[in-house]
């Protein structure tokens, strides 16, 4: 299901500290105001490789995107 993702500009709001990759329906819902949009993918893998063109340590929210989490 294709979706729209955005990362978290603010690294410092997670616990491993990475720009993190979440839904739009996520980061609205988590009220995340620094953020960049990343794309419209099928796949949060697919979207978190694109987040790694901004940021080289994006990872995917264990949320909203627990396929593409990391840590
Ligand atoms: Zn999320």
């Amino acid at each position: 299901m294709y979706k729209h993702y955005y990362v978290n500009d603010d690294q410092t709001k997670n616990p491993g500290l990475h720009h993190e990759v979440h839904t739009e329906a996520h980061a609205i819902e988590l009220k995340i105001s620094n953020k960049s949009y990343v794309g419209y993918f099928n796949s949060e893998i697919d979207a978190v490789e694109k987040a790694k063109e901004i940021y080289e340590d994006a990872d995917g929210c264990a949320v909203c995107c627990p396929d593409a989490h990391e840590g």
